[in-house]
């Protein structure tokens, strides 16, 4: 029998009690912000200006919040915005379309995210955790395990710090406003469940209350954890689902994808097909192609079966492998291959664009890379 790996979904990390950040307002509806203001002894109303200033202005030095009085500026910021991210390198590619940033957390623990500019639109990839705990072998932060889970605040920041970024009109040829959020980097997003709903609250809630993105702008990544699709379908959110499947038999996604071995590939689909039934939303499947692993034509006529007839899109990704992989990507004769089998199944069905390969662009490597170059021990490794 097949031992199930060490796959983390305790809310705290490792059963232990994490050492989480400071709150920040982000973590607080508008009804908590200004509570805690009143506690400062300041008019509750200060939270509404200083969260107009952070949402809404994307402002956070409090010098610039010239309509709060000067007294209480640094008293007010302190308590309502302490610095959650602190930032290590920030890295631009793709002619500065793509900027990816690793932050180092109050505990020490780094996390990534990417701002990828297009024409039409500009998407921030950001962390839901320290690390992971899914153990997906061919994946840089997989590799490493959990440390743990991000605050919601932590969550909100990397959008609302890059959100800055935009505006500030560093990416040439794109809109300068954030219009849509994946949660795609570090982490799986439903294993911090509480605080992923809590950050996608905050995201879609207009300013002063929140950033103001549309629902239908933000897309959740999952490996399958069936229990949490089920109980995102009943959020009243209409966000997009994206279904990490990888594999479309369970002998093969039971290696690639070990939560599988909990959660059977015809489980997820099934879940995922009600997510799709209750929100109307399209199910985006993503398919990391993996050379001689993933990528025969067997495996995509299974897939297209499937998926034939459902409310579903097709993402293949071209596998960014991590120095010292086993995995490669497949060719580009066998991944045109794969598209044909599927469309032909009548799945529609893209590949997606390979941002931020200069930069480590695939979730964990960038962090994996600071953890090597500072750690002492790595180079005796
Ligand atoms: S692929 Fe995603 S879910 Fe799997 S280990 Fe990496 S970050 Fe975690």
């Amino acid at each position: 029998m097949t031992s199930l790996p060490l796959i983390s979904v305790d809310p705290d990390g490792r059963g232990r009690r994490p050492a989480m950040p400071p709150r920040h307002l982000a973590d607080l509806d508008l009804p908590g912000r200004q509570a805690l203001v009143t506690e400062l002894g300041e008019p509750a109303f200060r939270a509404k200006q200083v969260s107009n200033h952070y949402f809404g202005r994307l402002v956070r030095d409090p010098e610039r919040m010239t309509d709060l009085p000067a007294a209480t500026r640094e008293k007010l910021a302190g308590t309502l915005l302490p610095t959650l991210l602190h930032p290590v390198r920030e890295l631009a590619c793709d002619d500065g379309a793509t900027r990816k940033a690793l932050w180092r957390l109050h505990d020490g623990s780094l996390v990534e995210s990417v701002l990828m500019g297009y024409p039409d639109r500009v998407t921030v990839c950001i962390s839901s955790q320290a690390g992971c705990g899914m153990a997906c072998p061919f994946c840089a932060t997989g590799q490493a395990g959990l440390t743990r889970n991000l605050s919601t605040a932590e969550i909100v920041d990397q959008a609302v710090y890059l959100a800055g970024v935009a505006a500030s009109g560093a990416v040439a040829g794109s809109p300068p406003r954030l219009s849509h959020v994946v949660f795609m980097g570090m982490g799986e997003p439903l294993a911090n469940y509480a605080r992923v709903i809590a950050a996608i609250r905050r995201l879609v809630a207009p300013a002063p209350e929140g950033l103001g993105l549309s629902q239908r702008h933000i897309t959740v990544s999952t490996v399958g954890l069936v229990p949490a699709i089920r109980r995102l379908a009943s959020e009243d959110l209409s966000v997009t689902l994206a279904l990490s499947l990888h594999a479309p038999d369970d002998e093969l996604r039971d290696e690639l994808v070990p939560v599988n071995q909990r959660w059977k590939v015809s489980e997820v689909l099934d879940a995922a097909w009600d997510y799709a039934a209750t929100t109307g939303r399209r199910v985006s499947i993503e398919y990391a192609m993996i050379k001689d692993v993933n990528d025969q034509p067997w495996r995509a006529d299974l897939l297209g079966r499937l998926l034939a007839g459902k409310l579903a899109h097709v993402n293949l990704i071209p596998l960014n492998p991590t120095p010292g992989s086993r995995w490669d990507a497949s060719p580009k004769p066998v991944e045109r291959e794969f598209v044909r089998r599927l469309r032909d199944a009548g799945v529609s069905t893209t590949v997606r664009d390979t941002r931020g390969r200069e930069i480590d662009g695939a979730c964990g490597q960038l962090a994996a890379a600071e953890e090597t170059d500072s750690d002492p021990r790595a180079a005796t490794a």
